[in-house]
């Protein structure tokens, strides 16, 4: 196993920059200035995307057509674990 990275690298929402991320899709030093700007409404917080409610939504579609989790997992580029979650997401809206 790989260790987890202290940071994540990312090319910046705001202005394309590469710097660790602090947040938002933000690298640390924008997000710290949208923070005092009071502006950092302007980015959603990641995690709500669209893309992750998309995956869901396609996960639990795969499921109703009796897709085994793991291939569910596979056509969505997600990892087991994450349609694990998913799974039990779904089990518990039912
Ligand atoms: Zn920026």
């Amino acid at each position: 196993m790989r260790k987890p990275k202290a940071y994540v690298e990312v090319s910046c929402l705001c202005c394309g920059e590469l710097g660790p991320h602090n947040g938002r899709g933000l690298r640390k030093t924008c997000y710290l200035r949208h923070f005092h700007a009071g502006t950092l409404d302007d980015f959603p917080p990641l995690g709500q995307t669209l893309t992750c409610l998309w995956r869901r939504e396609n996960y639990a579609e795969l499921r109703e057509r009796n897709i085994p989790l793991r291939e569910a997992a596979e056509r969505l580029g997600v990892h087991q674990r994450t349609a694990e979650r998913y799974e039990a997401r779904l089990k518990a809206a039912a």
